[in-house]
């Protein structure tokens, strides 16, 4: 057997260990494009701030050390330029000689990644202007910010976007953050990232949403950015970071099937169109494990698993790829933003029926020191209660949280399973009731009807005539400190001595802070035979608005 495999970073490397370890016998040849092989490509906003201090650190392994322990021919600089699939054979330049060549092969893995979409703006191709891929990007990026840079704009809010933006703040550079849509991190639900705006201009960055790079221009004083309002932004570094396009021209040149936004096609063992060729990584189209549509997610936990699984087919094992969630995690500063699975605007655009709820838990118990809080969105079909998503967003805790909830969603669970959830606990690790827990009973508890909930949005956009009479339970103090507008303050704690303040007829709508005092009021006014709902998530929800 000789497999080919194209592509040397996460889904490539990956593909060629497992496939060593399966094959003592196999003739296994890695092309890469650039001169290293599993470079760490998440850590080098890392090395731009200077947290990643060595360089050589980024290189998680080397040519050299994957033929010394796996027996791999790997040949960097080493750019795959054709496929003859009747020949079974791929057409490969030496970047460094020029001389082109060919291999034949038996089975061909493209795992070739995918490229920074660069937009045809007028001025784009100026110096001082990056995308950020690999080691030669960084190593651009950093010694221009070394010559002297003192403003950059990072154009695109994604993950990169962000992680970028925080390790130019920490190299002192002033940055403005500009972003075509109207929130940062596009993938998560947009009052999900309330915090992390907030915390963006606590740390001095200028935030511009609903804006976009237009054309660039250099000046002495180095690069002008026009955005499409008209504003002209200087700056010495802008870093594009606006998403990623499949590698996909070696594919569709040689005829495999693609789909319409350019991934490539694969089943669920992950075999192109051609039987002979497998693809991983962020080069192909994957099926979305909520939806079960065709979907595009560049991860790299994806890629890694999507490796191993290719190689095991190529074998003769038969692994199959369950599809993607889209689980991921960024930090920003002191605060870490996860999500896994459905967003909720995705629902809407999918039209499926759904339910949401918000918790504001500490991510231990908060009698012990140094509890950090967070708000975690769980979003669950309306009948059965199964889990389509989840986003949480704060301190520590937050992505132990996610994780375990991408495990329910992968194994189908449901909220009334996240009541039962065992999960560890001492006080400094979480809390007898975990976030877990608590999400749980708050989104049983609504899908039972013992806990009777509104969204906030339907409270806000009900029109005059049609507002409930809006009940804050909280202390006077933390009504004064704050309230939504229009509401009555009746504290849970005299509520029961106060019913005749309230109306017999029509809908009640109460809150607190976070959601716990407003159900305890609902309980009250239920057994009291008042209709009553309350606003899931309270005052500290309304706050993300
Ligand atoms: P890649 O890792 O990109 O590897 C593809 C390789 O193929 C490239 O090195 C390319 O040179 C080579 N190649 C392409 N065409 C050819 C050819 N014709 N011939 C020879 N070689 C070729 N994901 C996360 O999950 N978490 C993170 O925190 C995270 N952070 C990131 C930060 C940055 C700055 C970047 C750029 C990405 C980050 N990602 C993160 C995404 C993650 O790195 C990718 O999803 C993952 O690397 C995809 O693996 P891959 O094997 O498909 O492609």
């Amino acid at each position: 057997m000789k497999l080919v495999i194209i592509g040397g970073v996460a889904g490539g490397a990956s593909a060629a260990a497992r496939a060593r370890r399966l094959s003592e016998d196999a003739e296994i040849v890695l092309f890469e494009r650039g001169p290293d092989v599993s470079f760490a490509n998440c850590g080098l906003p890392y090395y731009v701030g200077g947290t990643i201090a060595q360089r050589e650190k980024l290189l998680v392994t080397t040519a050299e050390r994957l033929h010394a322990r796996f027996n791999l021919d790997v040949r960097t600089r080493s750019s795959v330029e054709a496929i003859d699939r009747a020949a079974k054979k791929v057409r490969v330049r030496d970047l460094a000689s020029g001389r082109e060549y060919e291999e034949s092969y038996d089975k061909l893995i493209l795992a070739p990644g995918a490229m920074p979409i660069k937009p045809p703006i007028p001025g784009i191709d100026l110096p001082g202007i990056f995308a950020l891929r690999n080691l030669q990007d960084v190593d651009q990026i950093k010694a221009r910010i070394d010559q002297g840079v003192k403003q950059a704009i990072v154009v695109g809010a994604g993950f990169i976007g962000l992680e970028l933006v925080e390790n130019l703040v920490r190299r002192g550079v002033g940055t403005t953050l500009v972003e075509l849509q109207d929130q940062v991190l596009p993938p998560l639900d947009k009052e999900m990232t309330t915090p992390i705006v907030e915390k963006l201009a606590a740390k001095g960055v200028t935030v511009l949403l609903g804006q976009s790079a237009v054309g660039f221009e250099q000046t002495a004083g180095g690069l002008i950015v026009r955005l499409k309002s008209g504003q002209q932004l200087p700056a010495q570094l802008v870093i594009m970071g606006v998403g990623v396009r499949p590698e996909n021209k070696l594919a569709v040149e040689s005829g495999l099937e693609v789909g319409p936004r350019g991934g490539i096609r694969v089943n669920d063992h992950l075999l192109t169109s051609d039987p002979d060729i497998y693809a991983v990584g962020d080069a192909i189209e994957v099926v979305d494990y909520v939806f079960g549509e065709p979907t595009q997610v560049p991860l790299a936990g994806p890629a890694n698993r999507q490796g191993r699984i290719a190689a095991d087919n190529v074998f003769g094992r038969s692994s199959s790829y369950r599809g993607t969630q889209g689980t991921a995690v960024v930090g920003v500063f002191e605060i870490t933003a996860a999500m896994t699975g459905a967003s909720e605007k995705a629902l809407q655009r999918a039209k499926r029926p759904y339910r949401k709820i918000y918790i504001h838990p500490a991510n231990h118990a908060g009698y012990y020191p140094g509890a950090e809080g967070m708000v975690l969105k769980l979003l669950f079909h309306p009948e059965t209660g199964r889990i389509f998503g989840a986003q949480a967003v704060g301190g520590a805790g937050v992505d132990k949280r996610i994780d375990v909830l991408a495990v329910a969603i992968q194994a189908g669970m449901t909220v009334f399973d996240l009541e039962e959830m065992e999960l560890a606990y001492a006080p400094q690790y979480g809390s007898a009731k975990d976030p877990i827990n608590m999400a749980g009973f708050v989104a049983a508890g609504m899908l039972r009807g013992d806990h009777p909930q509104i969204d906030l949005e339907a409270v806000l956009a009900a029109p005059p005539d049609e507002q409930s009479l809006l009940v804050d339970v909280r202390t006077p103090q933390e009504f004064c400190q704050g309230h939504i507008p229009g509401a009555l303050n009746i504290p849970v704690d005299e509520l029961r001595s106060r019913l005749g303040e309230l109306p017999r007829q029509g809908q009640i709508v109460v809150y607190c802070q976070v959601g716990q005092r407003g159900y305890l009021a609902t309980r009250i006014l239920q057994q009291s035979g008042f209709s009553v709902k309350n606003i899931g998530g309270g005052y500290k929800t309304y706050r993300l608005w």
